[in-house]
Formats: C-alpha cells, structure tokens, sequence
C-alpha cells in the first residue's frame, strides 16, 4: 500500500493482496512478478502459488483516507482515486472468495473514495462480483493490448454495470482500429511498456485511437511513451500532456 503513487492516474494504491498468474501478452514483462523476484522476495507468480493477503495494518489505510476524505477534497477538489491492487488482479481465480468479500465490504464502507479496478480477466467480473452488483464507487476497468484483445474482450466489460467503465490500452503492442464501438466506455488509457526489454509503441496507434475516443466522446488519458530507460519518451504528445478524465459528476 502506499499514500501515494506514481502512477499517473490514480492518487493513492491499495493491494488487498499479492501474487497473480500471467494471462496474456500484457502480463509477459509483468511488473509486479519483478518486483518480488529482485526486490522483495516475497511471493512466487504463477498457477498455483499461494497469493498472500496484506497485513490487517495495511487494510487500515483505506479506512484513514475514509475518515479524512473532506481534507483531501479541500485539497483537491474531488474525491480521492484509489487503485485497487497493482501487484495482483482482484478477479484471479486463485484468490480465496472470502478474502474478495472483504474486499468488497471494505469498499462499500469508504464510501468517499472511487476505487480504480483494473483486471486482465473480465471474463471473471459478473460471477465474482457482489450478488447486488459492483459497489458504485467501484471504476472498473480492463486491460486489452491488442486488437484480438479488445475483439474478445469488450463486450464483457460493456456487460458490466459499474459507474465509471474504462480501457487501460497499456502496454500497447499493436493497433486497435477500425469501427469501434466506444459508446458505453468513459474512460481510455494508454501507454508504452516499459523497462528492460520494453515492446515499442507506435505513434499511429496511438493517434488513431485517440480520434476514434474523440469522436465517440470518450475521455481519453496518454500516459507514457515508456521504452527502456525510465524517462524514455516522457509523456507528451507533441509537446503537451493529453489527460482526460472521465466525467464522474
Ligand atoms: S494480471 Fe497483472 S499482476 Fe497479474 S501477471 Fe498479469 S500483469 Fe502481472
């Protein structure tokens, strides 16, 4: 967990708990399996490999930025984005049902902060969500880095009753184009991977993309170049920052 992030995003991270299966070419150079490889030697990845829930101090932390939500709206003049598990998917198939419950419970008590879920198994949405639906703080999101993934997979993600419903395109390893259907998405991401061995992104991805959200009214958020070096790139599209925010009023 930590207060705050550096992921452009979202202001603060949450990790009910950590370990994941890898599901798809997203996931080849997968963040958070590195981090416990070379950094915190914590939890093994893959098929059958415990995930391992965080302490009962961190499942706190939400809980504080509940109690302080009026300062942090002072301060910012929204409400707080929390983004739910960035070293796991809440919709992981390996993950106790109990400990999603919690989840959930812990959700609908901080009512003033929008939780930011994205999964890469969409699939698994409507038959672990809560019996009366996602909790309306809940943004849910999908991850889809190519074509034959958005074909597959966004029309699960429409299926979803969630107040904000959003495409993270990141890493983004081919075009996705031609005759989108966007209406009833409110929200696109996108960003080049990054880190050692890094797959390039191409400007005309990107740029296509973009005209297809514009057109459709779909806020639409670039985050990254990425590329090999950590500052590869920068994040501005001909010299200025493209961040759109979904419309939550
Ligand atoms: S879903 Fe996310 S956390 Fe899980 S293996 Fe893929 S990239 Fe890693």
């Amino acid at each position: 967990m930590a207060e705050t992030t550096g992921i452009a995003w979202t202001d603060s991270t949450f990790n009910p708990w950590i370990g994941c299966t890898k599901v798809g070419p997203g996931c080849d150079n997968c963040y958070a399996e590195a981090l416990m490889e070379k950094r915190w030697h914590r939890v093994q990845w893959g098929s059958g490999r415990a995930r391992q829930k965080t302490s009962a101090s961190n499942w706190q932390a939400p809980l504080h930025w509940e109690k302080h939500h009026e300062d942090f709206a002072l301060a910012h003049g929204r409400r707080r984005r929390v983004f739910c598990a960035s070293l796991a998917d809440v919709f992981d198939n390996e993950v106790p049902p109990q400990w999603r419950g919690e989840l959930w419970a812990l959700m609908k008590s901080t009512p003033h902060l929008d939780w930011l879920v994205l999964t890469k198994r969409v699939g698994n949405v409507q038959s672990m969500a809560p019996a009366e639906g996602l909790p309306p703080n809940v943004w849910l999101g999908a991850t889809m880095v190519n074509q034959a993934e958005y074909d597959r997979d966004v029309r699960k993600l429409l299926a979803v009753d969630a107040s904000v419903r959003f495409l993270s395109v990141e890493p983004m390893l081919g075009p996705i184009h031609g005759g989108l259907d966007l209406h009833g998405l409110d929200w696109v991401i996108v960003g080049g991977e990054s880190g050692r061995g890094a797959r390039p992104i191409h400007r005309e991805w990107i740029d296509s993309l973009r005209r297809e959200c514009d057109a459709a009214g779909v806020a639409f958020f670039f985050k990254q170049w990425g590329g090999e070096s950590a500052t590869a790139g920068g994040c501005s599209l001909d010299g200025a920052e493209v961040k759109q925010w979904p419309c939550t009023a």
